[in-house]
């Protein structure tokens, strides 16, 4: 099912952000009572920037990504992506808005491991309900770019794990997505392949004109983006 023309409808006004976060809570009950990870957060993102979000295990890093993700309702505020309002979304209609623009990159690329590479990235895109003959030459070209035109054919398990990782980004970017959502999408690999796949992710993300939000330990890598978060009793605030 698709959105509701009006739920997709955007916002009118200033350009429209990737994303937008006005006073949005979350927390958990716990055994040892509830505990509030997002105190009213709010957060923009602008079309085309890529933001460092850092902070500490715990503070709160993956709960944002899954509620900018749409993965996850928040308690409470207003999760805007591309102008469109998710709070009040159903289900499908959250599905809807995820396949249309957020593209994701997970610490463990989460690849089938029975699909080769071109396979894997073509994939979503068939799903998102893209003509097989276009979406294969999108997948191929954007495999090309990040070096992979000679891996086209090659299942995960025969590839290293900064060419898996590539494919990951690949199949997160092949939807020309508005947002990209990546939590330590090089946390996984060594320092010398992190950088390469780093330096790659944030190529493909500028010259695709897409914007990021992008979890990372990593300070050094952080610097490289446009702007730093981090979280602060479940506020973000800049660094
Ligand atoms: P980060 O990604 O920065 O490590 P998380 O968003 O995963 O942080 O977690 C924030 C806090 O919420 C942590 O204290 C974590 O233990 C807690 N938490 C996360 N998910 C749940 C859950 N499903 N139930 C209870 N507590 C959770």
């Amino acid at each position: 099912m698709q959105p509701t023309a009006q739920a997709r409808k955007p916002e009118s006004g200033a350009a429209t952000m990737s994303l937008s976060l006005k006073g949005v809570q979350h927390g958990y009950q716990t055994g040892a009572g509830r505990l509030d990870v997002l105190k009213g957060l709010d957060f923009a993102i602008p079309p085309g920037e890529i933001v460092a979000l850092v902070g500490p295990s715990g503070a709160g890093k993956s709960t944002l990504l899954h509620i900018a993700g749409l993965l996850e309702k928040p308690d409470a505020g207003s999760v805007r992506v591309g102008g469109v309002e998710c709070a009040a979304l159903n289900d499908d209609q959250r599905t809807a808005v995820r396949r249309r623009h957020l593209g994701f990159v997970y610490q463990f690329h989460n690849l089938l491991p029975e699909f080769s590479a071109v396979e894997n990235v073509l994939m979503p895109q068939l799903i998102a309900g893209h003509a097989r003959a276009g979406a294969r030459k999108r997948a191929v070209d954007v495999l090309s770019y990040l070096g992979l035109a000679e891996r086209l054919d090659h299942r995960p398990s025969e590839l290293s794990g900064g060419e898996q990782q590539r494919v990951a980004i690949a199949r997160a970017v092949a939807n020309a997505p508005r947002l990209l959502l990546a939590d330590e999408p090089t946390g996984n690999l060594d320092p010398n392949t992190a950088e390469k796949v780093f330096e790659m992710l944030l190529r493909l993300v500028r010259a695709s004109g897409l914007s990021a939000l992008i979890a990372t330990h990593n300070l050094e890598l952080a610097g490289r983006m446009d702007r730093r978060v981090t979280l602060e009793d479940g506020k973000l605030v800049e660094f």
